[in-house]
């Protein structure tokens, strides 16, 4: 009988989770929110889940972590289903800057003067301003119950600790919120916005959970266990683009030749990725490169994109 790539992920993993784990001693743990610089700098774990829900994982896939920027697709996608594409992307832009995805360094030379996309750190606040709901807590409320859905976790919730470091630290996304709202590009009262922000940015995950909210883009919108369409088609496919884009920062052209599948990262060293039709996949590894991608994470997803094919390129 021969082996199914399920079952050959499931024998390779083990031993590429440990050769990728050594790279985590070059790289450094976000410090900048002074909660992150409490995560485990050697920890590496991934989750890789296919379409009948058989699941592979190896590594440190029992921590917690929080989604940080890989929460923007889903606020992303939540705004398209509040609001359509021409509403969104009134207010936000579709083309990646190549800068650090906390600069405001385009914003006033680069005229209309709206963020580039909506995978940055301005453009992500301009996208929680967009959420439907008459409060601040209803909008944040929307957003944990759908990454609840996609994950099919009722139990996910924030990070408390990391939000309130955010919230007390943000200087930096606190003047670019500032600078939009001048811009008439932000609705509602600035803290407001930003306290939905910090919020999804808190949401607290596992590998297992990012691997089914992947699962889900990866099947257009569909969860495959259920056959519920939990996303319009479009929408998916607009945020698997700004995925493959501006998904890993200005990082995003060296991991589509290097890896070649739509991914997200965030600060925490989560990356969601997946490869199209067949498999959703959460990982995590808090070391991070200079780019501020998981350092580990990257050269786990290179080793395992070239050995079984995986890239759409
Ligand atoms: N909450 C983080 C910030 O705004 C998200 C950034 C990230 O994950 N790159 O700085």
């Amino acid at each position: 009988m021969s082996l199914t790539e399920i079952d050959r992920i499931h024998a390779l993993l083990p031993h590429w989770v440990e050769s990728s784990r050594q790279q985590c001693s070059y790289g450094k743990v976000a410090s900048y929110i002074p909660e992150l610089s409490k995560s485990p700098i050697g920890a590496l774990g991934i989750h890789i889940i296919d379409a009948s829900g058989h699941s592979v994982s190896a590594g440190d896939t029992e921590i917690s972590f929080t989604m940080q920027s890989i929460s923007k697709v889903f606020t992303l996608i939540l705004a398209l289903m509040d609001i359509g594409e021409e509403a969104v992307f009134d207010k936000v832009g579709m083309e990646p800057t190549g800068d650090n995805f906390n600069s405001m360094l385009k914003l006033e030379l680069v005229q209309p003067g709206i963020p580039f996309n909506p995978l940055i750190n301005a453009g992500a606040i301009a996208i929680s301003s967009l959420i439907a709901g008459a409060s601040s807590t209803e909008k944040s409320c929307r957003v944990l119950d759908f990454l609840r859905l996609l994950s099919n976790n009722d139990s996910l919730s924030y990070d408390l600790d990391v939000y309130r470091s955010e919230s007390d630290t943000a200087n930096l996304n606190r003047s670019m919120a500032y600078f939009l709202k001048d811009n008439g590009v932000l609705e509602g009262a600035v803290e407001d916005v930003l306290d939905v922000y910090f919020r999804h940015c808190s949401i607290s995950v596992t590998c297992a959970d990012l691997a089914q909210m992947a699962l889900v883009l990866a099947h257009n919108g569909k969860n495959p266990l259920t056959g519920e369409q939990l996303i319009p088609r479009r929408y998916v496919q607009i945020a698997k683009t700004f995925m493959i884009t501006c998904g890993m920062y200005n990082a995003s052209g060296e991991f589509a030749i290097q890896v070649g599948l739509p991914a997200k990262s965030g600060v925490s060293g989560g990356i969601l990725t997946l490869v199209p039709g067949r498999y959703g996949i959460g990982l995590v590894g808090p070391s991070l490169n200079r780019k501020g991608n998981s350092i580990a994470g990257v050269a786990l997803l290179e080793s395992l994109s070239r050995e079984f094919d995986w890239s759409l390129f």
